[in-house]
């Protein structure tokens, strides 16, 4: 039984590679555009950016794209769009450049790869993914690992400075609030994969890393659950968030909401007083956000439900 299991396993990690997941009907895409501070502040522009980027994640998905595929494509039209604090928008730290940070998992064989710190990486994403598919290394950063990324095929921009968007160091106004981008997926050989690309937060020394390219602090995946969090990374980093919630959910056999709100409200929010949400999806169907403040952006399909976007209210 073990060996057929291993075998079907493999059969179907073949599959998903290839695009051809087709197992079974049901499938999840869950997308986050961060956590942005006040609900006045979510502009619809993004609300309809993360619906289209859900409206094609769900029909490469129902079509049988691997969920590793569905998040990478997911958060490279983010990262792309300059909407967000990832890729093209990134916020600038205290030394005035761009560093990028990002980390994908694959749930079904555990995998993961991630970037820190880059600063001429175009798609944190794509390069956390050139980590995950083509070295035996979890997690490459700075200049020396973007050279490694760059001899791998990673695209790197040639100005830094006119590709990324300049953001001012000031507090943010209203209309130019934008936040980390993450996505969950369950495909349709039942696999979940999770990402989250960031510039990081506002005001950050050069070379402070986050949590998003840490896996199980601000990413995580494994055949169970598929989690991606936005807030004060260095929370997040120090709970090990998001392997927390995934396994207090699976040790303790609780919902997955409430496992995600005893991390994100009660610990973070409550106990640490600082701003934190997440998105997790379940291989059972499970699909959950929680959030311990104003707004965290997020687009949503399943099999069943047509793709919608909005911001998730701490507290609802
Ligand atoms: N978690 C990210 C970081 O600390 C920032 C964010 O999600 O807003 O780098």
């Amino acid at each position: 039984v073990c060996c057929l299991a291993g075998i079907l396993g493999l059969m179907q990690t073949t599959d998903a590679t290839a695009g051809g997941c087709t197992a079974q009907a049901a499938y999840t895409l869950l997308i986050h555009g961060g956590f942005v501070g006040y609900s006045e502040r979510v502009q619809p522009h993004q609300l309809e950016l993360l619906k289209s980027i859900t409206r094609k994640g769900r029909a490469r998905l129902a079509a049988g794209a691997s969920a590793v595929d569905a998040v990478t494509e997911a958060i490279v039209a983010m990262e792309d769009s300059g909407a967000f604090d990832a890729g093209k928008g990134s916020f600038y730290n205290t030394g005035g450049f761009v560093e990028t940070d990002a980390a994908l998992m694959d749930g079904d064989t555990g995998r993961a790869g991630g970037v820190a710190a880059m600063q001429r990486v175009r798609n944190p994403i794509l390069a956390a993914r050139l980590v995950m598919d083509k070295t035996p290394h979890t997690l490459l950063v700075g200049a020396t690992g973007e050279r490694s990324l760059a001899a791998l095929g990673a695209k790197l921009v040639d100005d830094p400075a006119a590709y990324f968007k300049p953001y001012p160091l000031t507090a943010p106004q209203p209309g130019d609030e934008h936040g980390t981008v993450g996505a969950v997926a369950l495909d349709r050989c039942g696999h979940l994969a999770a990402g989250t690309s960031t510039g990081g937060t506002r005001h950050k020394l050069p070379g402070r890393v986050g949590d998003s390219p840490i896996i199980g602090a601000g990413t995580f995946a494994n055949r169970r659950y598929a989690l991606s969090a936005t807030g004060k990374g260095e929370l997040f980093m120090q709970r090990v968030a998001t392997h927390d919630i995934a396994a207090r959910a699976e040790y303790l056999g609780v919902p997955l909401q409430q496992a995600a709100d005893r991390m994100v409200r009660e610990l973070i929010g409550q106990h640490d007083g600082a701003p934190g949400a997440v998105i997790a999806i379940s291989a059972d169907g499970e699909n959950v956000m929680s959030s311990n403040g104003y707004g965290v952006l997020y687009g949503y399909a399943t099999e069943k439900l047509p793709p919608t976007s909005g911001a998730r209210i701490g507290g609802e």
